[in-house]
């Protein structure tokens, strides 16, 4: 019999092919080399050398990989997860930026673009050459985006576009924006350059989360686009709500990430600091703290797994992307929270990752439907009464 893994404890990633497994050491061998060395000053100034960090990502293959054809890798769902969990393990941030840019921004011209929009932004995208950004959430239309100000309306053949949106991620280093409006016919979406006249990208300055990640605020004062910028097809709210539900998916398995690194510091060091005359981990109340984090880190694993399994499958519903986003993200943020007690002092401190992890899961249980949202996409799945008004 073999003894458990103190990392793997389940042995999940047995689960997965060579094939995912080689992607997994690649990617978290960029990860440790690239990115942790760096990640701490990155937070601390609220920076982020985004042309450089796409350039790296595009060429691991790491952006829209899950999608097929121009210049995608059109990897499983599984290895998808995977990447975003060792992105993750960094930091939320990273995870973040590769979403965005994967899940919304590419993912929505590659689902509701037309072939040409498709072909001018899909391969420069997948290959770092140029950013996208994904503009749904406004200053006062968050958790009901329905109710959102931004309009399109028409002039002659073209669009012209006016309004604000907030707390966009890369929207200050993008050059396109997916940008969702109302119109005289819905809710409809926008392939917008950012070099467009009339459109403006301001920094969301002070943020104490998620600070290795650009945030933005839009804005839209009379952007003029031709007819071809609309996403031809969709309407209302479908549109964009597909995107999250991508975006959602890679969170879930993400956050495992982050949990992972919080609870592997808090037994490097409890293993390695001494008090009382013998290492912390050897005391009755630090193991039952660690046997508490094993156990969710790994669960959120499991949940992440089978989750992955279920999109691959073709199975998935935007209930299951629900239950998986609430449970793990809540996870997440217990590890987190009980590691940096488990650090004492040195636990606050940007030198050790953990509280960098507490503070940018507050932003992973905001963004992308709040964990209230969920709970009531939950409810109803299992009422059928909704609950939301
Ligand atoms: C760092 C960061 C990056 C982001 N990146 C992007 C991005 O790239 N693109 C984008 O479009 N958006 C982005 N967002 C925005 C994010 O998706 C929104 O913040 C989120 O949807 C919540 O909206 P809100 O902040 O307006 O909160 P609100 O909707 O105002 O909610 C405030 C609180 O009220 C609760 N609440 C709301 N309605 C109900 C109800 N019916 N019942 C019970 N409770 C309710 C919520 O759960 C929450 O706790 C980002 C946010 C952050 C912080």
């Amino acid at each position: 019999m073999t003894k458990p893994d103190a990392h793997d404890f389940l042995d999940l990633d047995a689960e997965l092919s060579g094939e995912v497994r080689d992607m997994r050491d690649a990617v978290r061998a960029f990860a440790n080399d690239q990115l942790l060395p760096n990640v701490a000053e990155w937070y601390e100034s609220g920076s982020l050398p985004a042309a450089e960090l796409a350039k790296g990502f595009g060429q691991l293959g790491l952006l829209g990989m899950h999608l097929e054809g121009y210049g995608c890798a059109g990897t499983s769902a599984v290895a998808y997860g995977i990447a975003c969990r060792e992105l993750e393990a960094v930091d939320s941030g990273l995870r973040s930026f590769v979403s965005v840019q994967g899940s919304l921004a590419m993912y929505a011209i590659y689902k509701w673009g037309s072939e040409e929009q498709k072909q001018e932004w899909l391969p420069r995208m997948a290959a770092g050459e140029a950013l996208g950004c994904f503009g749904l959430t406004e200053p006062d239309a968050g958790s009901d985006p329905g109710s959102m100000r931004t309009r399109a309306v028409r002039d002659g053949k073209d669009w012209v576009l006016t309004g604000a949106k907030m707390w966009i991620t890369n929207g200050t280093v993008a050059q396109v924006a997916v940008v969702w409006a109302q119109t005289d016919d819905g809710i409809r979406g926008f392939v917008v350059p950012t070099d467009t006249p009339g459109f403006t990208a301001n920094e969301v300055k002070h943020k104490l989360s998620l600070r290795a990640s650009l945030t933005a605020e839009l804005v839209l004062d009379g952007v003029r686009l031709p007819e071809s910028a609309a996403f031809p097809e969709v309407r209302g709210l479908r549109g964009p709500l597909s995107c999250l539900n991508e975006a959602r998916y890679g969170i879930l398995y993400g956050v495992v990430g982050a949990a992972r690194s919080c609870y592997e510091s808090a037994l490097e060091y409890t293993l390695s600091r001494e008090q009382f005359g013998k290492p912390l981990a050897g005391f009755q109340l630090t193991q039952r703290k660690l046997a508490d984090l094993v156990v969710e880190v790994n669960r959120a694993g499991l949940v992440a797994l089978q989750i992955g399994k279920l999109k691959d499958a073709g199975k998935l519903h935007h209930n299951h992307v629900s239950f998986g986003k609430m449970a793990n993200v809540r996870s997440a943020i217990e590890v987190a929270r009980t590691a940096r007690a488990m650090l004492g002092a040195n636990g606050i401190s940007l030198e050790y990752p953990v509280m960098r992890h507490m503070a940018n899961l507050e932003t992973v249980l905001t963004y992308e439907g709040t964990e209230e949202m969920h709970a009531l996409s939950l409810g109803q799945s299992v009422t059928g009464l909704a609950a939301f008004r």
